[in-house]
């Protein structure tokens, strides 16, 4: 079985973005960029499953600027064994990545998907399901928990309140959530061998999918700047202040 992973270029969780003076968006402009860590995650389950026998190849797929290729040599220093790389310029809407992979997973024969819950820079949660439903498969989202079993793979799911499990026939969609993995770090030969590794390059034409949006970002705006806090001077202060001034008490 042909595994597809789905990996994004997003700015490194650690930076602090800034919004751009004019509202049109975040000042990326030299920030670290980095791989969105759910997708970390998608790309260790997948190296597990085929670790572990059940599957014979791994893509990686990223879509976006040139440089997502870093990104899918990550992703071949964990384990993939193949890259994809679809170069399109400015952002790209959930729907459009939805119908790209797609036709992906149509042309590669895929029997599995495994996406990432979310994008940390659009916070979207979009993807997995769109393409679940646009190409008739399965989907099990927010997974803390996946085993394939024949034909078919067991995903837990993380719900308000507790767990669910489902059963998925396959082909199917994951989507990875904080819990189901711890991922690797990429060793020094790894890194080295993902050099040779194969990434094909395509562009959204060549899967049949127009550049133009959907989606228009109006404006961003930086949440409110908390107010400062006071030190108070004893406890009778600070419960004066509870019931006067925060009115909580
Ligand atoms: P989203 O729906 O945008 O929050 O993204 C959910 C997941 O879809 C991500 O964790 C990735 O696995 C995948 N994804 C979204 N955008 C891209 C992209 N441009 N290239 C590759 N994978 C993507």
């Amino acid at each position: 079985m042909k595994i597809l992973v789905a990996v994004k270029r997003v700015v490194d969780a650690n930076v602090k973005v800034r919004v751009k003076a004019d509202g049109s968006g975040m000042d990326l402009a030299n920030a670290k960029m980095a791989m969105n860590p759910f997708c970390e995650i998608a790309v260790e389950e997948a190296v597990r499953m085929k670790e572990a026998g059940r599957a014979e190849e791994i893509i990686a797929v990223s879509i976006g600027v040139q440089a997502c290729q870093e990104q899918i040599r990550t992703a071949l220093a964990l384990g993939c064994d193949r890259g994809a790389h679809v170069l399109a310029e400015g952002e790209v809407a959930p729907l459009q990545v939805a119908k790209m992979l797609k036709e992906l997973v149509a042309r590669e024969g895929a029997g599995l998907v495994i996406l990432g819950k979310q994008s940390i820079d659009s916070d979207n949660n979009q993807v997995g399901q769109m393409l679940a439903a646009l190409a008739g498969m399965g989907q099990g989202t927010f997974a803390c928990g996946a085993e394939l079993e024949d034909g078919g793979i067991r995903v837990t799911r993380e719900i308000d309140g507790g767990e669910q499990t489902v059963s998925l026939k396959l082909p199917a969609v994951v989507t990875t959530d904080l819990r189901l993995n711890e991922p690797r770090y990429a060793s020094l030969p790894n890194i080295m061998k993902a050099k040779r590794k194969p990434i094909e390059q395509l562009t959204p034409a060549d899967l049949g999918v127009g550049t133009e949006s959907n989606l228009k970002t109006l404006r961003v705006v930086p949440p409110a700047e908390r107010a400062a806090g006071v030190v108070v001077e004893s406890v009778d202060e600070l419960v004066d202040k509870l019931k006067t001034e925060a009115r909580v008490m």
